[in-house]
């Protein structure tokens, strides 16, 4: 599929450079720089990922944070100061990462509900059921080649994840554990509580539910983020989002499942959009 776009026709470009218990980034390439989403890898390893995908640290724009987990924040101070960008967060995300001492280059304010545009791309953040101190924020993003739904740390699906993730063309979503991995595994009950609760993590079945009920037909790619290393299995994670696809007759949705320990593959938005803005020529459509 990937194969029928002709080089010009790159359009707006999403890679997780790493996602999981010990660290998420992704980048997102618009028209503008591009933006970091969390920045929870150390800064030795976003800036080798980076350089894998062909992107300088230096020309990052900004970058923007879901919330105040260590596994979501770990090198955002370092990375803004280091290139001078402005670190986006909500108020009391923000307050949280000064407390522990993270000194940036410029705050950028996120408020649920608000849009707000970064590089040209328009974020509208909105919460999600999760466990972090101050809240968590999913992100509806606009670009000019589709709508990415943002969701990595999410205890349950909510209504307004359900409704506001209907029209996107790429959702990156949570795939964290197996419900039986998790049962049977090593953590103590406190801690398979916590993972398996409505403010804790997102299990494949759970995942693979929504799937079913609430994909909305715009919908191209899914791409499986924060998986565990313990409690799942990326062929288990991939085969449950795939089998609950097929089941409802979407069998043509590209489905990526992002690694801890490396980067994933590029989705290209621009392989899906109709008319690729100013310059005005057709993409070769695969369907
Ligand atoms: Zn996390
Ligand atoms: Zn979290």
């Amino acid at each position: 599929m990937r194969g029928l776009a002709r080089e010009d026709d790159i359009g707006i470009r999403l890679t997780v450079l790493g996602s999981g218990s010990a660290g998420n980034a992704t980048l997102l390439q618009g028209p503008d720089q591009p933006v970091l989403i969390d920045a929870g890898l150390s800064y030795r390893d976003v800036a080798r990922r980076l350089d894998t995908v062909g992107v300088s640290p230096h020309s990052v724009g900004a970058v923007v944070i879901t919330h105040a987990h260590g596994d979501h924040t770990r090198c955002a101070a370092l990375f803004s100061r280091r290139h001078d960008v402005p670190v986006f967060a909500t108020m009391a995300t923000r307050a949280i990462m000064e407390s522990s001492g993270a000194e940036v280059a410029a705050w950028g304010q996120l408020a649920c509900d608000t849009s707000c545009d970064i590089c040209g791309l328009r974020f509208t953040p909105f919460e999600v059921s999760h466990d972090a101190e101050a809240e968590t924020m999913a992100f509806v993003i606009e670009t000019p080649d589709g709508t990415v739904g943002y969701a990595t740390d999410v205890g349950m699906v909510t209504p307004a994840l359900r409704t506001k993730f209907r029209d996107c063309r790429v959702l990156v979503i949570e795939s964290n554990h197996a419900d039986d991995l998790l049962q049977f595994g090593p953590y103590a009950r406190s801690t398979k509580a916590r993972i398996s609760g409505s403010r804790g993590h997102l299990s494949n079945e759970s995942l693979a539910r929504f799937v079913r009920a609430d994909l909305g037909p715009s919908v191209r790619c899914v791409v499986l983020a924060h998986l565990s290393r313990v409690n799942n299995v990326p062929e288990i994670a991939e085969m449950t989002c795939r089998e609950a696809l097929a089941g409802c007759g979407r069998d043509e949705v590209q489905v990526i499942v992002s690694r801890q320990d490396r980067v994933a593959e590029t989705v290209d938005l621009g392989v899906w959009a109709a008319r690729r803005g100013t310059q005005g020529y057709q993409v070769a459509l695969p369907f």
